[in-house]
């Protein structure tokens, strides 16, 4: 029998993984379909009850439920739990079980340029969801420093004093990231300052950046924000949020099937879709 995945979410018209990952499951002639589903907030526990009625084999989770599901769920994995938020669950044996992909796809993402952190001092500017899942997971890794930059310093310091993983790690604002810029080797910027259509924003500036570190922006519309624009012209290594985006669905996908596929198809798939839109 055909089986079935999916991503739930509200809006969820602009999803690009549907067409990201029924084009993987049919290169791998895997007999299944992912479908998006449009899930109000007051609708998300009957939608996950009539998921399991049907014996759904896995979904996503996407804006605005990755942390509301939680209690509707059978099993979290340790580090989606310590996050508080789920992007992937797995029916394994009749059990949702929910995982965070989102910092494990950041951090693979990064793997052509740099696989172990223990030297690097990181600076993560943003304090939001996705800060969250790629500062835990990075801290698991135990940089040298990971420190977090954040308009409402408070927010930072409240994520790093959450995060159950020992790391040296200080609160910023984001005029002191600007002051101490030149001590970081990675720097990621996880806010959406800078993104399609006011692409012309930047979270801080970039004046004092190391011309040997990696700058990471996880927006990917536009391709190339001016963070990233700029980074690249004082000799940064860059790199724009595809990556995170098309790993966090194959790290879903090999929990789905046991088989982690083909990247580069998917990021070539990805990037036709974002063809569509203004980058
Ligand atoms: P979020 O939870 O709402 O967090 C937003 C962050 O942006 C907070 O740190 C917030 O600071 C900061 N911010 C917002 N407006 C700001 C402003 N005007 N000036 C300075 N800082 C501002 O959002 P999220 O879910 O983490 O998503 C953030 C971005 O990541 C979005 O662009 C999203 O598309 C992208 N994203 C990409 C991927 C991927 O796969 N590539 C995955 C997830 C998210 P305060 O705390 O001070 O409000």
């Amino acid at each position: 029998m055909k089986k079935l995945f999916a991503v739930l979410g509200d809006p969820i018209g602009h999803s690009m993984s549907p067409i990201m990952l029924n084009d993987i499951l049919s290169f791998y002639e895997i007999d299944a379909h992912y479908h998006p589903f449009l899930v109000r907030r007051d609708e998300l526990e009957t939608a996950v009850k009539g998921l399991k009625a049907i014996g759904i084999s896995g979904f996503n989770i996407t804006i605005p439920h990755k942390s509301t599901i939680i209690p509707f769920l059978d099993e979290i994995d340790e580090l989606a739990l310590s996050i508080g938020a789920v992007n992937t669950v797995v029916n394994e044996n009749g059990k949702f079980v929910g995982y965070n992909t989102d910092g494990y796809g950041f951090i693979k993402g990064l793997n052509p340029y740099m696989s172990s952190f223990y030297d690097k001092k990181v600076l993560v500017i943003g304090a939001g969801g996705a800060a969250r899942a790629i500062y835990f997971t990075m801290a698991k890794m135990k940089p040298l420093a990971i420190d977090i930059a954040n308009r409402t310093v408070l927010k930072a310091q409240e994520l790093i004093e959450s995060c159950p993983y020992e790391s040296n790690s200080k609160a910023l604002s984001l005029e002191e990231a600007e002051l101490y810029l030149n001590e970081y080797d990675v720097v990621i910027q996880t806010t959406m300052i800078g993104m399609y259509p006011k692409i012309s924003e930047m979270p801080i500036s970039l004046k004092l950046l190391k011309s040997q570190s990696l700058v990471c922006d996880i927006i990917y519309n536009p391709l190339e924000t001016q963070f990233l624009m700029e980074a690249r012209q004082k000799g940064a290594t860059v790199q724009n949020g595809i990556e995170m985006f098309v790993y966090q669905g194959a790290l879903a996908f090999e929990k789905w099937t046991g088989i982690f596929p083909d990247v580069k198809r998917m990021r070539e798939n990805v990037l036709q879709q974002l063809g569509g839109v203004k980058c």
